[in-house]
Formats: structure tokens, C-alpha cells, sequence
């Protein structure tokens, strides 16, 4: 039995040894950062392949890494630091970011307006009608804005768009690779295997936010189907890292339907469909939902989307909610960090959330009468915590109540008027967070910094300073 274990180990091994990118084992925690570096610039970027173990062209490298952050609005530094290390590990689609790479010749667009597509299989994971209906959901999301039609065919030979479950290679010379990293690609319009899209079977299909989800992933690659590249938007479906979103409320993003009406122009309909723009980090009239430090960094949450920034950091990064907590709704409310206990609340209507770092903690959400709020009160504008005495100060419109933790209940006297304290004359407070012995009580496009020590207001700003705008 031990030799069959260890002959079965050793296959394995060679297994791992023969489908690994790099014939060479890493040897240290920095090479093996750098083979990951190396294998993701050369599947998305155009990077040539390294021949031997040496990085040879160092110059070449740090100038794709610099491509590769300024498309995913990371800070841009040419190194693969923790930020662009995170990114590249993150689930993606299995198409280059680069525009124009890997193209067939002339105009990657589809001469007709009426296509036809198929599925050649099923996956396992999910019932044939739950991916019936994914598929057909994904593809007509495309036909609102622009005159495309599209028609099912069972016959598989005579079809523009074949769907294909496959797991490793799978005779396209682009082969899949296992658990998570690539999900999915598809082709470009085009005859034969053009517009044919491929969906990864090792990973867990899924209609919900658990595994990943079908419906979403199939959008995005029957956008390429259809002649679309990705979009540095982080909020555009052709963005190429998976984030999860509700299918049954999911809009196509404004700048995917500019994108496919740029291809085959605007649909007849009399009404013209418009999707949800992602918002612009200095928009002078940018607002925020909730804002809330989280460790060093301080969170800023505004729709389907945060910002994340260090103290330090000069460009604070811009994701998707889901794509960090998957089980969160958009439109968080309110948000406060208890320092103590390394958690991180989040209030959304009468419910809230509990985060440790980046994960969302088990039994949540719970409703919002934990904390002793009266029937009348279904949703907080604000919160924020101050940790040295242990309170927790909720806003709701002009007024704030005071949450003592030790005791878990709320202090006597409040609510109080946020004008009579605070100073802001205000009929809501959007997001207010602690910061050494300030509060910063944001109101629409504009902050105040309010000393808790001195009692009184010491500036007020444009509300994206927050974000390092000018
Ligand atoms: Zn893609
Ligand atoms: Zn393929």
C-alpha cells in the first residue's frame, strides 16, 4: 500500500511538472511571484515568452507590468507589489487586455445582424434548464441596445456561436487550468471557431453568488462573441476580472452598450436603453453612501462600488463591491469600524453586517434593533465609532443617537440634533468617520472636519479631497 501511495504521488507530481507553465520549479518565494508575474503578462499583455530561468529584458517587463496597472487603475510603479499582486491572482477571463492582440484579420464584427448559436454541452453543476435559461438571459443582453437577433439551433456545425463546457486542453491551443484563475474566453467574430465561446469545467457553475456564476461570466464572453475587447471601466461587463452581480436586476453597464452600438449601431426600438455609468473618482459633485477606516485603510463605498486607499497611497484603488464580499448588497448606507474587535459594520435598511478583514462574518445580516433603535427607525444615514470611550454614534436625518458598547444599549438624552453638536445644518449626513480626534461628516459634494476635542469645526472641503483629488 505506502509504494502504491508513493507511486501515485509521484504521478502526480509529474503531472503538476508537465501541465506547469515553467518547466523549472521555482525556488524562492520571490521567483515563484515572479513566474506568476511572467505567465499573466505573457497570457494578457503580449509579454514574450521567457526562454530560460533568467529574466533577461528587465526594462520590457517593468513596462508591462506598467501597462498592466494603468488598465486596472492601479498605482503605477512598474513593480508587482502587494496591490498588482492581488489583481493578478484574481478569477478572470481567459481574453488579453490588449486591443487589436490575437485578432483575425480585417474587422472583428459579424456582417450580419441575425445570428444563431448553440450549446455542443451541458455542464454537470447545474440543471440543463438553469443553463438554458443563463445562456439565453446572457446573449439577449446584447440584442436590447443594437439590431442583433439572436436564434437557438441544435444543429452545432451551422451555428455562428457554439458553447462548449471543457476542462484543460481542449483543442484550441489556449488550455483551461483548473480551479478559479481562468474561467472562460471566446473567439472573435469570424468563421469557424470564431465567436465560439468556452467555459472552464473546473470551475462550480452557479445561478446564485456562490462558485461562479454563469449568467455573468456568459455575458461578458458573448460580448467578445460578438467583437467587443476589455474595458479598464470597472464597472463594464468586458472589464476582465469576474466579479459577481444579481442576474435577475443585472443592467447592462453604459459603457458595454456604447461599445456594442460603436460595432452594429442602436436598435429600432422607440425606447433607447441606458445603463448605469460607473462614478468618476473626481467628479467635483461626487457623493459617498458610507465611508469607514478598515485597519489602515480607510473604505469609502458609493453604489456598486469602494474605493480602498492607504495613508499614503496618492491613487486610491476603485473596485466592485462583489468583487471583495459577494454577499453584500450595493448601496451600503453606513459604515463603522470597531477597532477593538477588528470588525467592520455595515448597515444597509435595517439590516447590517459584520466584516473581519475581508471576510464577511458567519450569522449576518442581523437587524439593526440589536442596537436599541426605536420601530420607527428602518435604516441609519451614517456611523461612526470612537474607540477610546466606546461609543458608537448613529445619524439618521438631522439627528444622532449615541450607542454605548459596554453597556449594549443606547446612552440617554438622544437623539440629539446633529446641528446643536455638530454644527452642520444638514437634513441627512451621508457617511462620517473617526480619524484621530476628528469626525469627518460628509453632506452631498462637501465635508466637514470636526475636532472632538475642541468641540467645533476646524475646515470644510470638497468631498473627493478624501480621494486625493485636487
Ligand atoms: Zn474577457
Ligand atoms: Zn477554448
Amino acid at each position: 500500500m505506502p509504494k502504491m501511495k508513493k507511486a501515485l504521488l509521484f504521478l502526480l507530481l509529474l503531472h503538476t511538472q508537465l501541465s506547469s507553465p515553467f518547466p523549472i520549479f521555482p525556488e524562492t518565494l520571490e521567483e515563484k511571484k515572479m513566474a506568476i508575474v511572467q505567465n499573466y503578462l505573457e497570457k494578457f499583455y503580449d509579454m514574450p515568452r521567457r526562454e530560460n530561468k533568467r529574466w533577461k529584458n528587465g526594462t520590457q517587463l517593468v513596462e508591462k507590468i506598467k501597462e498592466m496597472q494603468k488598465f486596472f487603475g492601479l498605482e503605477v510603479t512598474g513593480q508587482p507589489d502587494e496591490e498588482t499582486m492581488e489583481v493578478m491572482k484574481m478569477p478572470r477571463c481567459g481574453v488579453p487586455d490588449i486591443q487589436g492582440y490575437k485578432l483575425t484579420e480585417g474587422n472583428p464584427k459579424w456582417r450580419k445582424n441575425d445570428l444563431t448559436y448553440s450549446l455542443v454541452n451541458y455542464t454537470p453543476d447545474l440543471p440543463k434548464a438553469d443553463v438554458d435559461s443563463a445562456i439565453e438571459k446572457a446573449i439577449q443582453i446584447w440584442s436590447y441596445p443594437t439590431p442583433l437577433t439572436f436564434t437557438r439551433s441544435d444543429d452545432n456545425n451551422e451555428v455562428d456561436i457554439r458553447i462548449t463546457f471543457a476542462r484543460g486542453a481542449h483543442g484550441d491551443n489556449s488550455p483551461f487550468d483548473g480551479v478559479s484563475g481562468i474561467l472562460a474566453h471566446a473567439y472573435q467574430p469570424g468563421r469557424g471557431i470564431g465567436g465560439d465561446a468556452h467555459f472552464d469545467e473546473d470551475e462550480t457553475w452557479t445561478t446564485d453568488s456562490r462558485g461562479t456564476n454563469l449568467f455573468i461570466v456568459a455575458a461578458h464572453e458573448f460580448g467578445h462573441s460578438l467583437g467587443l475587447s476589455h474595458s479598464s471601466d470597472p464597472g463594464a461587463l468586458m472589464f476582465p476580472t469576474y466579479s459577481f452581480s444579481e442576474p435577475s436586476t443585472y443592467v447592462l453597464p453604459q459603457d458595454d452598450i456604447n461599445g456594442i452600438q460603436f460595432l452594429y449601431g442602436r436598435s429600432n426600438n422607440p425606447i433607447k436603453p441606458t445603463g448605469p455609468t460607473t462614478p468618476r473618482t473626481c467628479d467635483p459633485q461626487l457623493t459617498f453612501d458610507a465611508i469607514t477606516t478598515l485597519r489602515n485603510e480607510v473604505i469609502v463605498f458609493k453604489d456598486k462600488y469602494f474605493w480602498r486607499k492607504q495613508r499614503q497611497q496618492l491613487r486610491p484603488e476603485f473596485y466592485m463591491i462583489s468583487l471583495f464580499w459577494p454577499s453584500l448588497p450595493s448601496g451600503i448606507q453606513a459604515a463603522y469600524e470597531d477597532v477593538e474587535n477588528d470588525l467592520v459594520f455595515l448597515f444597509k435598511g435595517n439590516q447590517y453586517w459584520a466584516l473581519n478583514g475581508y471576510e464577511v462574518r458567519p450569522g449576518f445580516p442581523r437587524d439593526i434593533s440589536d442596537f436599541g433603535f426605536p420601530r420607527s427607525i428602518q435604516a441609519v444615514d451614517a456611523a461612526a465609532s470612537i474607540t477610546e470611550n466606546r461609543k458608537i454614534y448613529f445619524f439618521v436625518k438631522n439627528q444622532f443617537w449615541r450607542y454605548d458598547k459596554q453597556r449594549r444599549a443606547m446612552d440617554p438624552g438622544y437623539p440629539k440634533n446633529i446641528a446643536d453638536v455638530f454644527q452642520v445644518v444638514a437634513n441627512t449626513v451621508d457617511a462620517v468617520f473617526q480619524r484621530d480626534q476628528y469626525f469627518y461628516l460628509f453632506t452631498g459634494p462637501t465635508y466637514h472636519k470636526f475636532d472632538l476635542r475642541a468641540r467645533r469645526i476646524v475646515s470644510v472641503g470638497r468631498s473627493n479631497r478624501l480621494l486625493n483629488c485636487r
